[in-house]
């Protein structure tokens, strides 16, 4: 009997079906079979290179030496024989500076019945165009000049002092107004001093601007949905196709024939960041793979990779074809080293997993420990949904927002608060809190102390947002529960919304373009709620819409949020514990509204107290404050760190709209950053209309930069 086959046994009439134990799953191969060194993939050296690879179930191994890494050319150097070696391994080396030279494995699983594979190094550092052979890779001659000093400079912080931006490389530069020369590139986000026809700053320097601390990338590691050898004709994919999982995309390169050029040039982007003061994020698609089937690490050890379910066909959680069997000891350890590796050779400084809740805890903690061992400043996240998955092993639980307590120091997107504020994703005229929902005050005041109902017991593991990349935009999907609203309530109910996981305790996460209504709209005119292979006329940030001042003054309003989360570590607690003590939920008497008090009195902080109310209802509402004079720093209209206006007693927060004030002889922010914080025209205006109030706030002002 053989283990991979399934049989049935007749008996009295009745058939039962005889599942064999999963061979790779036992304890008797793990035992075997499990290497634990660090030298998998090709090592070069000046004078020799030294191939290893894990394939414990092949008759012969060899590895192919060619001129080219294109895998249709016939252009094959030699064939050299590998020695078996420790726990299923094999090896050969080949002496000469073999930099630059591609290569695949040629694995005979059955030589009898004609069973070979040519495969590409499931640990190759550089692959050919297509990713089809692997590349020889001198690493080091691939750094850019000054990397050995290259660092996170975001690195003293906790998880919950990061702002984090999700952008998809293409989107950043396809459309005509960007002034980006590198198109959908890798070096796109090298290029400074862009700007659109009307002279406003795009690209990098935008989002600079912005303020945000974490750059997070969607998949920028080689995938297979776009043709590298067809980048003249019309492509786009998000990317959630992973085929190597160690080399960066041919097609954000300059030129995916070479095998170096990739490497260096995703070093160079992730250095022009850091020294934009930006930290470099990466999405990660451990959980599944491209094509099962045609995956290198499956044509070398045969579904070894992946979960096979009793009846012989791939498991399928992910919806994308396959699930990765992360509990077998080999694909650990594989995931494992893949991420440790762009943690430094890329110096990469935090993952975003997709679909974790198809990967165990214990893979979660080992990649953890690992990477923190030597870079303890990296940050993890990711989709923590429950998912129906076939394990090859007992005993594992997965990593899932309700395992939050399993794997600490991970955190999840907190879809309590997404859908809580704007409605489910999955009905998409559903609305939400700041769309005119009602009943959802305990929801919203759950989601601020970073409870996030249920599933979490710590801010430090919560991710708050409105949108990401998947679903209709922010913009788009206000647009589509609430089709009667006005363009101005509609505006307003993007900037509640931003405004309430600006201020939650959690990780505030901003999808790029949310800060400029970005809309991703179908040649048909609708709306777009999936378009990971739409055109990149549906999925490209339109910069010259920011030429407008509506789009303007949202870009200001995110900015100015931004601002004053930065400035104010009471925001940012790490522990249930601390929020507890600092944020009260205030009971209010008004439906929908919500408001919390915070108290001060924290390392850095310069508020003696917050106080912060939402108001969703479509009438303005009066309120009364606790005792003291306050500060407004947010309202409907403007946000930042300055003083807009000083109230005490009873203030009347707007219609669709949230009110932040702060308390204290320090409090607020005097203006050294303090106009741009505020937006165009913030406290200048606000000061105008508000007469005597404005004096109080003048004066205020002179004494601090007298200070200075
Ligand atoms: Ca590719």
């Amino acid at each position: 009997l053989e283990a991979s086959k399934i049989y049935n046994l007749s008996c009295g009439g009745s058939t039962y079906q005889i599942i064999m134990p999963d061979y790779y799953g036992t304890s008797e191969f793990e035992e075997k079979y499990t290497y634990s060194g660090n030298d998998l993939g090709a090592n070069w050296s000046k004078d020799s290179t030294v191939f290893r690879v894990w394939a414990p179930t092949a008759e012969t191994v060899a590895v192919n030496l060619y001129e080219s890494g294109d895998s249709t050319a016939e252009d094959l150097i030699e064939t050299i024989p590998m020695t078996p070696d420790a726990n299923g391994t094999w090896v050969a080396e080949k002496t000469g500076d073999l930099n630059g030279v591609y290569y695949t494995y040629k694995v005979t699983l059955d030589e009898k019945n004609g069973k070979e594979n040519e495969a590409c190094d499931p640990y190759a550092r550089a692959v050919g165009v297509n990713g089809q052979r692997a590349m020889v890779i001198d690493l080091e001659a691939t750094n850019p000049e000054g990397w050995e000093e290259d660092k996170n400079p975001n690195a003293g912080f906790t998880f919950n002092d990061a702002v984090i931006y999700e952008l998809h490389v293409r989107d950043l530069g396809t459309h005509e107004s960007s002034g980006i020369t590198n198109v959908g590139k890798f070096l796109s986000l090298t290029e400074h001093g862009t700007k659109t026809p009307g002279g406003v700053p795009t690209g990098i320097d935008h989002i600079k601007d912005l303020g945000i601390t974490h750059l997070h990338i969607l998949p920028m590691y080689d995938y297979g949905s776009v043709n590298e050898t067809k980048l003249d004709t019309a492509q786009f994919n998000w990317g959630y196709d992973p085929v190597n999982y160690n080399v960066p995309e041919g097609s954000y390169s300059t030129d995916p024939y070479h095998g170096e050029v990739r490497v260096k040039e995703a070093k160079q982007m992730v250095q022009s960041l850091h020294n934009d003061g930006i930290s470099v994020i990466m999405d990660v698609v451990y959980n599944h793979v491209y094509d099962a089937g045609k995956f290198c690490f499956n044509k070398i050890v045969p579904n070894y990779f992946s979960r096979v379910t009793p009846s012989g066909v791939y498991s399928n959680g992910s919806a994308c074809g396959n699930d990765t069997a992360s509990e077998r000891a080999m694909v650990k350890k594989y995931i494992v080293d893949s991420v440790l590796y762009w943690a430094t050779e890329y110096h990469i400084d935090g993952f975003r997993f997709d679909l974790v809740g198809l990967i165990d805890t214990e893979t979660i903690n080992e990649i953890m420990e690992a990477v923190h061992a030597v870079r303890p400043d990296v940050v993890f996240y990711g989709e923590g949904w429950t998912m129906s998955t076939e394990l090859t092993k007992k005993g594992y639980s997965m990593t899932t927002q309700t395992n939050s307590t399993l794997v600490p120091g991970f955190a999840f997107f907190s879809d309590t608060i997404r859908d809580g504020m704007k409605g489910s994703v999955f009905n998409a005229s559903e609305r939400g809190y700041v769309s005119g929902a009602s009943k959802l005050e305990s929801l919203i005041e759950d989601c601020f102390i970073g409870s996030s109902g249920t599933w979490c017991t710590t801010p430090a593991q919560t991710v708050n947002y409105a949108s990401c990349h998947d679903n209709n935009t922010l913009y788009d999907r206000l647009q589509l529960s609430c089709p009667d609203a006005t363009r101005e309530d509609l505006i307003k109910m993007n900037n509640l919304s931003a405004a309430i996981y600006m201020t939650a305790q959690g990780i505030p996460f901003v999808h790029a373009g949310e800060e400029m209504l970005r809309t991703k709209i179908n040649p048909d005119g609708s709306f777009n709620e999936n378009s990971y292979n739409a055109t990149d006329e549906v999925n490209q940030i339109k910069w010259d819409t920011l030429e407008d001042e509506v789009y303007a003054d949202v870009v200001d309003y995110y900015k100015g949020l931004i601002a004053f989360r930065k400035t104010h570590p009471v925001l940012r607690l790490t522990t249930a514990e601390a929020v507890a003590e600092h944020v009260s939920v205030v009971d209010m008497e008004e439906p929908n509204v919500t408001a919390f008090h915070i108290t001060g009195g924290l390392e850095g902080e310069t508020a003696d107290a917050m106080y912060i109310v939402f108001n969703p209802n479509k009438e303005a509402k009066e309120i009364t404050l606790p005792e003291g004079k306050w500060h407004v720093c947010i309202n409907g209209e403007n946000a930042g760190t300055e003083s807009l206006e000083t109230v005490s007693e009873t203030v009347t927060v707007e219609a669709i709209s949230p009110l932040v004030l702060v308390q204290g002889e320090n409090a607020v922010s005097a203006g050294s950053n303090g106009s741009s914080a505020n937006g165009a025209g913030g406290v200048g205006a606000a000061a105008a209309v508000l007469g005597v109030a404005a004096v109080g706030v003048g004066a205020y002002f002179f004494k601090k930069k007298k200070e200075k």
